[in-house]
């Protein structure tokens, strides 16, 4: 059965859907069965897999809004040997179009209930809020990967976050708790970051990644050519803190104590 994970934060620009394709590509190069889903209407996620968000037959909105089967729009990653369920700019009238539907935060996790046997691992790209999309991820998910930038405004929201994600487990799904906190573009030069870092350890004890994703101009430029990073520059340094954090996770779900690499991703 997959373990189901949704990457999520109510702020934009944090590195969720950075974290998401990059994080799929890597789990699938460790063999793991690996399926995307973007339930952002940006679709950046299905775009930065190297799915045109464009020339899709069925998305995301299909599938919760129409009940298209999930077999039907899910397409496979051009590189990388993960699945993608792709979305795109019709996703924006789902909130409207479900409203007044029976279930309508379940919709998710019925149409996932027919492949969780497919797969090791499915990843949830949320939009940035807190909204019935984003509700619907975490009703269908087991954890919550959230994606945090160590600035000043880092923690303001989080709150937010986590009340949710408490609501949803206390309402409907009760094995729902945060998986981990990754800390996005960290720069140790800044002792802002080495802060927001040591409260987050205080905060969250044992949640919080070793691994740290750098801040790494080919993790940003890999999107535009349709790449994973790993394919785009393999040897990078935001390649490489994504392999850790695929093993990090890994070893979690296998139990075994996180080891620390040489080269300075993993603090
Ligand atoms: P979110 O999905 O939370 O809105 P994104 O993953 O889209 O955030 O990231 C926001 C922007 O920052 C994008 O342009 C992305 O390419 C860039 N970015 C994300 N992570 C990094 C990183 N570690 N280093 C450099 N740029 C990054
Ligand atoms: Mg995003």
């Amino acid at each position: 059965m997959a373990r189901i994970i949704a990457i999520a934060n109510q702020k934009g620009g944090v590195g969720k859907t950075t974290t998401c394709v990059n994080l799929a590509a890597s789990l699938a190069a460790a063999k793991k069965r690996v399926l995307l889903v973007d339930l952002d209407p940006q679709g950046n996620a299905t775009m930065g897999s190297g799915v045109d968000k464009h020339e899709i037959g069925y998305s995301v909105y299909d599938l919760l809004v129409h009940g298209t089967p999930v077999l039907n729009v899910m397409v496979g990653a051009p590189e990388g040997d993960f699945s993608v369920i792709p979305a795109n700019g019709d996703l924006t009238a789902a909130e409207v179009e479900l409203v007044g539907v029976d279930g309508r935060e379940r919709r998710l996790q019925d149409a996932l209930a027919e492949v969780e046997g497919l797969f090791d691992y499915i990843l949830i790209d949320c939009p940035p809020s807190l909204n019935l999309l984003t509700l619907n991820a975490l009703v269908a998910a087991q954890g919550v990967i959230i994606a945090m930038q160590c600035e000043y405004y880092a923690l303001e929201g989080l709150s937010a976050l986590l009340d949710t994600i408490s609501k949803v487990a206390g309402a409907v799904n009760p094995g729902l708790g945060v998986e981990g906190i990754l800390r996005t573009m960290y720069d140790p030069r800044n002792s802002l970051t080495n802060d927001v870092s040591s409260q987050l350890h205080q905060h969250f004890a044992g949640k919080v990644y070793r691994t740290v994703i750098p801040r790494n101009v080919r993790l940003a430029e890999a999107p535009s050519h349709g790449l994973p990073v790993m394919y785009y520059d393999r040897y990078s340094r935001g390649s490489k803190a994504y392999m850790a954090l695929a093993g990090e996770i890994m070893r979690r779900d296998e139990g075994a104590p996180s080891s620390v690499s040489a080269d300075g991703i993993v603090t």
